[in-house]
């Protein structure tokens, strides 16, 4: 590790790695450490589930989430790096009226704004998982669905092996098990920061912390509206493919895809309390099951092999924060993921990058910096986060 650097990334998770990567396309003489106190993706990336889309609800969201889509689609290619990207599709199922209304709604914007997604029927959602539950009488029947077809998964770890490997080959330096203890200043300038392996002096500190992110901005004396929550998730014991796209229902708070190994990923909401905690609990795996059941009878008989839970850093209005403070020259935010972050790094990184280079904010992100919430210009996604799906 040197004594200085232009730039220290804080987090080796998949967006500090990704910002690392495009900042070292994108200018090659720049000096660039990544620093993390575990190893790398151990953060929410390692945990994550990694479900890609881009069927949001609001006109900010929607084409940054668009964009990175775009980007996951040919980052395996442009890494050389095998991502196991498996464009899937999506069902996200409504069971009530007001849930519909939403669904509609974001079939409405996505159309708009040149994203794939439409309504579909029972019938039609029948066609697409013939296992499903559709019988009547049930308290939450199954009434429509927005198909988002280009919806996917990725292979987390791949992604953030691919990023830190094409980062690495760029000349940034990577530095896991290196864990940041303070950040110092001069007057309202950042001037480096104090580590477990001694002090790096550096012009820009990015936060990339995500669950942690909070506790960064406290070294610089800043309170972020970032609470910490965990999301568990977890997995079955492998059986023959029978479900070939993902399948979400907001009502039922529960998401599930299989894998290509057979096994079936299912994960729901955040836990309902702040805690650093990443240990999984059996309630929210009894919440799990039961949900699951009530969309596939058929996994009755089926054992869960593992279950775990990842940091999550949410933010009052379901969107990241994005941006140099005002005030704290050098410092800058990249957090505010929560439990949707994942399909967000390609474009999280290269806008960041090239905010960080060029020093102008990239259209994509203007409306994620911190003073939108001083400004009252909050952007509200919510209801496609939570109303439609928790990622
Ligand atoms: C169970 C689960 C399922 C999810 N499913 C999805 C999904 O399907 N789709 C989706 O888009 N998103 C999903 N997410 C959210 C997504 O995984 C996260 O938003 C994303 O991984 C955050 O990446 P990151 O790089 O910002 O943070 P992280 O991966 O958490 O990385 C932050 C890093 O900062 C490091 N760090 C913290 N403090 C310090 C310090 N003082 N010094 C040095 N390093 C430090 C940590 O060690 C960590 O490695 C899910 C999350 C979880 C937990």
């Amino acid at each position: 590790m040197k004594g200085s650097y232009d730039v220290v990334i804080i987090g080796g998770g998949v967006h500090g790695l990704s910002i690392a990567y495009y900042l070292g396309q994108m200018d090659k003489d720049l000096r660039v450490a990544v620093l993390d106190k575990g190893y790398l993706g151990g953060g929410a990336s390692a945990r994550s589930t990694a479900i890609i889309r881009s069927n949001y609800l609001t006109a900010e969201a929607i084409p940054f989430f668009r964009e990175s889509h775009k980007l996951y689609q040919n980052l395996g290619s442009e890494l050389e790096f095998n991502l196991l990207f498996d464009e899937m599709g999506r069902l996200d199922i409504g069971h009530t009226e007001s849930s519909v209304y939403w669904l509609r709604l974001r079939a409405e914007f996505n159309q708009l704004l040149d994203v794939d997604s439409r309504i579909i029927s029972p019938e039609e959602i029948k066609e697409i998982v013939p296992q499903i539950d559709l019988r009547a009488g049930k308290s939450l029947p199954i009434m429509a669905a927005l198909y988002h077809p280009p919806a996917g998964v990725v292979r987390h770890d791949a992604v953030v092996w691919g990023f830190a490997r094409g980062a690495d080959r760029a000349g940034v330096e990577i530095h896991p098990f290196t864990e940041v203890t303070g950040i110092t200043c001069k007057g309202d300038r950042v001037t480096g920061v104090e580590t477990s392996s001694g002090p790096i002096a550096t012009g820009i500190v990015v936060n990339a912390t995500a669950g942690w992110s909070s506790t960064i901005a406290k070294m610089v004396g800043l309170d972020i509206p970032i609470n910490t929550f965990p999301l568990q998730a977890c997995v079955t014991e492998p059986v023959k493919p029978f479900v070939h796209t993902t399948i979400s229902s907001a009502d039922l708070h529960v998401y599930v895809y299989q894998t290509d190994r057979g096994e079936l990923v299912i994960g729901g909401p955040v836990d309902p309390y702040s805690t650093y905690s990443q240990r999984s609990t059996l309630d929210m795996l009894h919440e799990l099951a039961t949900n699951t059941l009530e969309l596939l009878p058929d996994l009755r008989d089926i054992n869960i092999m593992r279950q775990w839970a990842g940091l999550c850093d949410m933010t009052p209005d379901y969107a990241p924060i994005i941006g140099f403070v005002d005030g704290i020259d050098g410092f800058l935010l990249n957090c505010g993921w929560g439990t949707w972050g994942f399909k967000a790094a390609p474009a999280s990184g290269k806008t960041t990058a090239q905010l960080i280079i060029t020093g102008k904010t990239p259209e994509l992100i203007k409306s994620f910096g911190l003073s939108r919430f001083n400004d009252n210009r909050l952007v509200n996604e919510r209801a496609a986060a939570i109303a439609a799906a928790i990622h």
